[in-house]
């Protein structure tokens, strides 16, 4: 008897399974010397990543990767090991998995969340205490492969973040708030064009799955949904952060001029 198995993904490139792949996630694979495997089982390139000894992003360096010529077919572990290129006690290790035909990445240090946190700390000030944790947590869910829930805080996320953008939208004597409370999310992006990012207006259609209901999406579905939507919210974070940093900026250029009048006021008398 045969049983017909499901078409599994092929295998992303090695950077990204080391990366950005949560542990578990299952690609196809083959016996065949061009189809990826061995891109990376002998993988021996640079990672660019952020190394939670440092503090700070670094660039590792393969070091000592571990495979054998043996059967790659069943129970075929191998790792791919790599070094800071700061201080070569700070290591990076991704342990993978072939079993017929399967391949998966069963381990990591440092963890998918510590590297992908850190990248996020400078948001902190513009989104709050609350949204930080929940934005921690759907990043912390999503490289664990739990699609639904990391899918419910990252919409909580961008969903308030539209919400600021319709407060400062609806002060405009042309608002149409009766429109907008009609219109489906790509509409409501649409008519707050001049409060968010381009790129969201350009892409209104990747958010269009921010319409329909959390309950008839897939884990696959949210999973494969969470880029854009992360994507949207770090481009909105981004303005944030660039108009606070305008305003420091403006108040201390006023400081230093009220200062300069001051003591000129003081020269003249
Ligand atoms: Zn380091």
């Amino acid at each position: 008897m045969t049983t017909k198995k499901p078409a599994l993904p092929a295998l992303p490139t090695a950077k990204e399974f080391c990366l950005t792949v949560p542990l578990y996630e299952k690609f196809g694979y083959d016996n065949e010397a061009d189809n990826g495997f061995f891109a990376l089982e002998q993988f021996e390139e640079t990672l660019d990543m952020h190394c939670p000894e440092c503090g700070q992003h670094s660039v590792f360096l393969p070091r000592k990767n571990n495979y054998s010529t043996n059967s790659h077919y069943t129970n075929y572990i191998f790792s791919l090991l790599f070094r800071c290129s700061r201080n070569a006690s700070h290591q990076a290790l991704f342990i993978f998995r072939a079993h017929r035909g399967v391949i998966q990445k069963i381990g990591q240090i440092p963890a998918l969340a510590d590297l992908a946190m850190p990248d996020m700390k400078k948001y902190r000030p513009v989104l709050g205490e609350e949204r930080f944790k929940e934005l921690s947590r759907a990043i912390g869910l999503t490289t664990h492969g739990v699609g639904v829930g990391a899918f419910v805080y990252l919409r909580r996320i961008f969903e308030s973040l539209i919400e600021e953008a319709r407060v400062r939208a609806a002060k405009e004597p042309s608002w149409d708030e009766q429109a907008y409370v009609a219109g489906r999310m790509a509409d409501r992006i649409v008519m707050l064009e001049r409060f968010l990012p381009p790129f969201l207006v350009e892409n209104r259609a990747l958010y269009s799955v921010l319409s329909v209901g959390v309950h008839t999406l897939s884990e696959e579905e949210c999973l494969a949904a969470f880029p854009a939507v992360r994507l949207a919210i770090e481009l909105i974070l981004d303005g944030l952060l660039e108009e606070r940093e305008r305003q420091t900026k403006l108040r201390s250029a006023a400081q230093s001029i009220a200062a300069l009048k001051g003591s000129g006021g003081k020269a003249d008398a």
